[in-house]
């Protein structure tokens, strides 16, 4: 059976909602029935003056229950958000996979979940460019975020020169391997995000989505067996509501990770309701 609604996650019951949210229990009857999961990347958007479009998203979001629906915030806005918005999942962009000391600037796994975060972002191509982080460097925070109960999106995707180059599905699936989590992979989702695809107005083909899915669950089902087919593997790279239905409807893909397109809820909540109707 399906789960709805479980995803209501307490400020002050956090741990237990985690263990119960349908975010750790993305099953359904069989591997091609995954509940969807819809997260926005809110990037370094978001002032105080936007929690009543965090306000809007969550209510409207409300309506469609069979979907997980989720905002990855700026850190410093987690908390806010989290009160403004009881029940409704707000994850964090990144994590240190340290559990505390001196790492200026940077915030554990245990900070964002007593903010109240329930999920984060690792791996995010912006962050592997930028800060240079590496695989074994993202396999360590997604550790450090699981074992403090919070949810995971790790991140994995190619260049353009690297798909032009036809080595597109080796690499992706080379990087998961190495940044995969060794344990503890029932709130872990993957987002496949071609970096050529971030904010460019650029998607795949569904032929192109559909080839990379594949072999990222066939990777998830080499590392972890049954449990690789209950892993969400999510697409991500300039998706909006106008190709979201078309985006859905390739095999394995178990919903989105949205960026710009997520930080209205005109923009963003036409493409929960993509993932709520039934694949025709
Ligand atoms: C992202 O950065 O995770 C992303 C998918 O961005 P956009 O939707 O804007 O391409």
């Amino acid at each position: 059976m399906e789960e709805t609604g479980a995803l209501g996650v307490s400020p002050v019951r956090i741990k237990a909602a985690a263990a119960s949210a349908s975010w750790a229990k993305p099953l359904g009857p069989a591997p091609m029935e995954l509940r969807k999961l819809v997260a926005g990347n809110w990037k370094m958007h978001g002032l105080a003056s936007d929690i009543d479009e965090i306000r809007g998203i969550a209510a409207a979001s409300r309506q469609y229950a069979g979907v997980d629906v989720a905002l990855c915030l700026p850190a410093i806005l987690i908390e806010r958000a989290v009160r403004a918005v009881p029940g409704f999942p707000i994850g964090a962009q990144d994590v240190h996979q340290a559990e505390f000391g001196a790492h200026t600037g940077s915030v554990s796994a245990r900070m964002l979940h007593d903010a109240g975060a329930s999920l984060t972002i690792v791996g995010h191509s912006e962050r592997r460019e930028a800060q240079r982080e590496s695989d074994p460097q993202v396999r360590a925070k997604a550790e450090a975020a699981l074992s403090c109960d919070l949810g995971v999106i790790l991140c994995v995707g190619e260049s353009e020169e690297v798909r032009a180059a036809g080595r597109a599905v080796q690499t992706v699936c080379s990087q998961l391997e190495a940044s995969l989590p060794g344990h503890d992979v029932a709130r872990l989702a993957i987002a496949y995000e071609p970096i050529w695809a971030i904010g460019t107005g650029k998607v795949p083909t569904p032929g192109e989505i559909g080839e990379m899915h594949a072999a990222l669950r066939g990777c998830l089902r080499r590392a972890f067996g049954d449990g690789g087919a209950r892993i969400r593997i999510l697409y991500g790279g300039s998706v909006k509501a106008s190709n979201a239905a078309e985006i859905f409807s390739v095999g394995d893909v178990d919903g989105a990770l949205v960026g710009g397109a997520s930080l209205k809820a005109a923009d963003f909540i036409p493409i929960v309701a993509a993932a709520a109707a039934p694949v025709t």
